[in-house]
């Protein structure tokens, strides 16, 4: 019998709702942010870790931020929404902190969620300064198991890394191609094929909002309307 897809990313959620098991990360969480988008994907977008500000402190994954916007206005335009057939998610689903407040003693380091109202680290009661880090391998790895589920509930046809950290993680754990690029300018917008989907990784938008020195915004317009033509295809 057919698992029915939604009974089975409710269960994704619930799993990543309550997932603890990178301790330093469980520790200063707000939220962990859950995967958003249509139950079947046709296409997966895949940042590296959500950002503090907004994805962090809504759960949700490119919310409330410049980034988020220009993200859905031009997956709007290659014919995509998250209603529809478009699924947004992280490889790390909390944020990694350099957190002052991290206490490991074993009483206090049981508690899940400490952070309470407005902010105040429940360990101190003082507001948490963390800022945003680089994940540790072993966290990384740890939350590729959440991916999976998601991809394999969802069945993207194509999946977007954005950025090099998540373009040569999904490079690595899908394909077994060791990075080999130092910069995103090698791998944005090349086609890449496995057996269940192709992988065509991206500059991620805030780059483009940051930089567009770098890359800019008419090209990436351009870029997402050939993703659209090569969505219709696939
Ligand atoms: S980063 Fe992923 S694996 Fe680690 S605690 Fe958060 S949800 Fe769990």
């Amino acid at each position: 019998m057919p698992v029915d897809t939604k009974e089975s990313m409710v269960r994704v959620e619930q799993e990543i709702a309550k997932c603890d098991r990178c301790p330093d990360l469980v520790l200063c969480r707000k939220n962990p942010v859950i995967g958003r988008g249509a139950d079947r994907a046709k296409v997966m977008i895949i940042g590296y870790v959500p950002d503090i500000k907004s994805a962090e402190e809504t759960g949700s994954p490119f919310r409330n931020s410049p980034e988020g916007e220009l993200l859905l206005q031009l997956l709007e335009r290659a014919g995509c929404s998250v209603e529809e057939n478009a699924y947004l998610t992280y490889i790390v689903k909390c944020v990694p902190k350099t957190c002052e407040h991290k206490d490991r003693s074993a009483e206090k380091t049981n508690r899940l969620r400490l952070l309470g109202e407005n902010n105040i680290c429940l360990l101190t009661d003082r507001e948490c300064t963390g800022r945003i880090a680089t994940p540790t391998l072993l966290e990384r790895e740890n939350c590729l198991h959440h991916l999976s589920r998601e991809i394999s509930v969802t069945t993207p046809h194509v999946l977007m890394p954005l950025g090099l950290e998540a373009t040569t993680t999904i490079l690595e754990m899908y394909l077994s191609i060791s990075p080999s690029h130092k910069t995103m300018s090698d791998y944005h917008m090349r086609v890449y094929s496995s057996p269940s989907f192709k992988i065509v990784p991206l500059y991620p938008p805030e780059l483009i909002i940051q930089n567009e020195d770098t890359y800019s915004l008419k090209e990436y317009e351009k870029d997402f309307h050939k993703i659209g033509k090569f969505l219709e295809m696939s």
